[in-house]
C-alpha cells in the first residue's frame, strides 16, 4: 500500500519544555480508516497538527505524498495541503454569513480552482453528503448534523487524498454522530483515506484501525 502520509520519530516540544509528542511514528496508507484515540492531554491535537501539516515537528520527519515537508516553504506546503488534505472539526467552523454552497466553495479557494467551476463542484459535494436540498441555507438554518455534513462537503469538495477529522461527532447527539461517522466511512469506502481523532472509544471502535496515544507516545495499535 502507498503511504499517503508518514510521520517518522516525531518529537514536539512547546515553549517551557513541555514534550507533547515524544518520538511518534505513524503511517497512513492510501484508502485506510484510522482512529487516533487517547485521553485529554495525551497529545492528540498536537499529533493532528503534525498530520495536517499545520505545524512542524521539533525533530523527526513528516512526509506527505512523498514530500518531506521540512524541505518545503510555507507557501508550497500550504498549496500541497490545500490539494491533498481536507479538515473536519468538532465545531464545524462554518462562516455564518455564507450559504451552505458558499461555505463548501471556500474549500476550493486554496486549490486554484477556476471560479466558474466552484459552484458546480460545491453543489456536487453537497449532493454527496445528502444535502442537495439545503444549498441555499445558512448555518443557523441548519441542524448540528446538517452543519457537520456541510463541513464534510467542504473538506471533500477538492477530492483530497486524506480527510482528518478532529472529534467530528463531539458536538452532536449519539444518533446524529453515528450518521456523521457513517458518512465519513462511506467516503472512505469510495477511496478517501480517513483519520479520526477522538477520545470516544465507541467512535474509535467503528474504525478498522485504532492507534492509541498516551503521554505523547503511541501505546497500542489495534487492527480489526
Ligand atoms: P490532547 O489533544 O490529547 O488533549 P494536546 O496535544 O492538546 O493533547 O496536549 C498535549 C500536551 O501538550 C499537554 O500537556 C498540553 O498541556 C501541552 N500543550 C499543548 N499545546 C501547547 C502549547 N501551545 N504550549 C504549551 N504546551 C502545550
Amino acid at each position: 500500500m502507498t503511504p499517503v502520509l508518514r510521520i517518522v520519530d516525531a518529537v514536539k516540544e512547546y515553549a517551557g519544555g513541555v514534550r507533547a509528542l515524544d518520538g511518534v511514528s505513524l503511517t497512513l496508507h492510501a484508502g485506510e480508516a484510522v482512529a487516533i484515540v487517547g485521553p485529554s492531554g495525551s497529545g492528540k491535537s498536537t499529533l493532528l497538527n503534525l498530520l495536517g501539516t499545520l505545524d512542524r515537528p521539533s525533530s523527526g520527519a513528516v512526509v506527505l505524498d512523498g514530500h518531506d515537508i521540512s524541505a518545503l516553504s510555507d507557501r508550497r506546503l500550504s498549496a500541497l495541503r490545500g490539494r491533498r488534505i481536507g479538515f473536519v472539526f468538532q465545531q464545524f467552523h462554518l462562516a455564518d454569513g455564507l450559504t451552505a454552497l458558499e461555505n463548501v466553495a471556500t474549500g476550493l479557494l486554496y486549490a486554484g480552482t477556476p471560479r466558474k467551476w466552484r459552484a458546480a463542484m460545491a453543489a456536487e459535494a453537497l449532493t454527496r453528503v445528502g444535502l442537495a436540498h439545503r444549498v441555499k441555507h445558512r448555518p443557523h438554518e441548519l441542524s448540528g448534523g446538517e452543519r457537520q455534513r456541510v463541513a464534510i462537503a467542504r473538506a471533500v469538495v477538492n477530492r483530497p487524498a486524506l480527510v482528518l477529522a478532529d472529534e467530528p461527532t463531539g458536538a452532536l447527539d449519539t444518533a446524529t454522530g453515528r450518521a456523521v461517522l457513517d458518512l465519513l466511512l462511506d467516503l472512505n469506502s469510495e477511496g478517501t483515506t480517513l483519520a479520526v481523532i477522538t477520545h470516544d472509544r465507541d467512535v474509535a471502535a467503528r474504525l478498522p484501525r485504532q492507534v492509541e496515544i498516551r503521554d505523547g507516545r503511541i501505546r497500542a495499535e489495534v487492527a480489526m
